[in-house]
């Protein structure tokens, strides 16, 4: 998966996520991504959030969402990615399987990342130019 989110100079923000799904999966599978709520979200009045990894946790999660939602009640996005991970983790004792990653953005352009494994960058343009940040990860 492939997951953008963007700010313009107004403060309006934007978001997209393309994948091919996961390797060897069944025929008929629908992932996280095309599933608004869960591989995407996005509310103009807060910020968006965007999912990769094992789309099925994200979906029983509905994590995108979730992000959002917990920004809107105050938390940063770098909280709000770590809650949704925690969120997966504390309900499947075989995280340790498979990666589940996020990023988000809230309306001041504050971003945040997390994920299940250690391993996921995150690219962000900032001051005319991309770099590529670590994403923290549970374990
Ligand atoms: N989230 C995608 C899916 O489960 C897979 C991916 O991130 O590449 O379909």
């Amino acid at each position: 998966t492939i997951g953008m989110l963007a700010i313009d100079g107004d403060g309006d923000i934007a978001g997209a996520c393309t994948t091919s799904g996961l390797g060897y999966k069944m025929k008929g599978r629908v992932g996280d991504s095309p599933i608004i709520g869960s591989g995407l979200f996005l509310d103009n009045e807060v910020g968006g959030a965007v999912a990769t990894g094992m789309g099925e946790e994200v979906l029983k999660t509905v994590g995108s969402f979730l992000i959002v939602e917990l920004m809107r009640s105050g938390m940063s996005p770098q909280e709000a990615c770590e809650e949704a991970v925690y969120r997966i983790t504390r309900k499947n004792n075989r995280y340790k399987d498979f990666q589940v990653a996020y990023i988000a953005m809230n309306k001041s352009g504050d971003t945040g990342s997390f994920c299940i494994h250690k391993g996921f960058n995150m690219m962000k343009w900032q001051e005319n130019k991309n770099d590529v940040i670590e994403s923290k990860a549970f374990i």
